[in-house]
């Protein structure tokens, strides 16, 4: 471990001129006793459905240093998705380049640029993301789907997470306290689907975004989000049939009425980073040429892509039900 304390404004500074639109510092402490018992309800009520990967290393996730020893700092980052134009079959967020990627190779950079030791995560670890990213100041808690809105940014924001060995000079305080429920966005369907701790009227069907029929999504529960009957966690994280009774919307890959539902929607605008707009060979798909989709197109239009976690399996069966096939 470092004994020099991490200058927190210079690491802010960098961040931002490498593309990160936000960033904050929090201490590795253990989560919070509130967040911590909401999560463990959530994964015994089953809301996790098959993601096996969030029933491991629960404990892990609640306290850093199981995750990293000796870290005693988080860097919270956070950068704009939002394409400037976008495929309107597919989620936003999954538009351009694997956000995996491109987030990890900016904060590899951070890290040389800063000289800083630790870990990088991007969606990969059992990391509390949300969580830090309101302890760390990032943004607050939208009160429709629990997402982390940026001010001047708004929920469309890529989140990552720097474990460092060092103690910082200055750590950062939430923008608010958690008026509704801590949040849980750490599956990788977060950013795309979330948690709320009371139902929200969402938008009715024929508004553009509609796909349940009612004006509640069924799977934003009191007790958090239930994937098992979310859209996004079918159509990207779940292997096998869709559900019978699970009528897809606008988009066949993910779901974005939750994230388009918050008021902070209105804060999103376009993201400078190239990487995040689609092809224009995405672009020009119409509802008639996905049904042909090859294996080879699939390969192709999707090089690089977040779409590709789905497989062209998973992806045909999208359609298919999209399609009402
Ligand atoms: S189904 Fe759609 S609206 Fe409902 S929680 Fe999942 S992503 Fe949000």
């Amino acid at each position: 471990m470092s004994s020099a304390l991490l200058n927190s404004k210079d690491i802010k500074a960098q961040a931002l001129r490498l593309g990160f639109v936000r960033c904050g510092l929090a201490k590795a402490e253990p989560v919070a006793q509130p967040f911590a018992a909401r999560f463990r309800r959530w994964l015994e009520l089953g809301f996790c459905a098959d993601m096996d990967y969030m029933r491991r290393g629960v404990e892990m996730r609640l306290q850093p240093d199981l995750l990293v020893p000796g870290v005693r700092t988080i860097v919270c980052l956070a950068m704009n998705f939002m394409p400037a134009r976008h495929q309107p079959a597919i989620s936003l967020y999954a538009q351009g380049q694997d956000y995996h990627d491109v987030m990890r190779q900016k904060m590899r950079q951070l890290m040389e640029a800063m000289q800083l030791e630790g870990r990088a995560f991007v969606d990969t670890a059992p990391v509390l993301e949300r969580y830090w990213a309101w302890k760390s100041g990032l943004g607050t808690i939208t009160p429709k789907g629990g997402f982390i809105s940026v001010p001047g940014y708004g929920p469309t924001v890529f989140l990552g997470e720097l474990f460092l060995t060092a103690e910082a000079d200055l750590y950062d305080s939430p923008l608010e306290s958690p008026l509704f429920a801590p949040p849980l966005g750490e599956c990788s369907i977060a950013a795309k689907a979330s948690l709320s701790s009371k139902n929200e009227a969402l938008p009715q069907r024929g508004s553009g975004e509609g796909a349940f029929g009612d004006t509640i999504c069924p799977a934003l529960t009191s007790d958090g989000l239930d994937a098992r009957r979310c859209i996004s966690y079918q159509t990207i994280e779940h292997r096998g049939p869709l559900p019978e009774d699970l009528r897809l919307g606008t988009t066949f890959y993910g779901c974005d009425r939750c994230l388009r539902a918050t008021p902070q929607f209105a804060e999103a605008h376009p993201t400078s980073e190239p990487a995040f707009q689609p092809s224009e060979a995405l672009l020009q798909m119409k509802p008639a040429d996905w049904l042909g989709l090859t294996e080879e197109q699939y390969r192709r239009l999707f090089k690089g892509s977040a779409v590709k976690r789905a497989k062209y399996e998973g992806l045909m069966r999208n359609i298919k039900r999209w399609l009402g096939q």
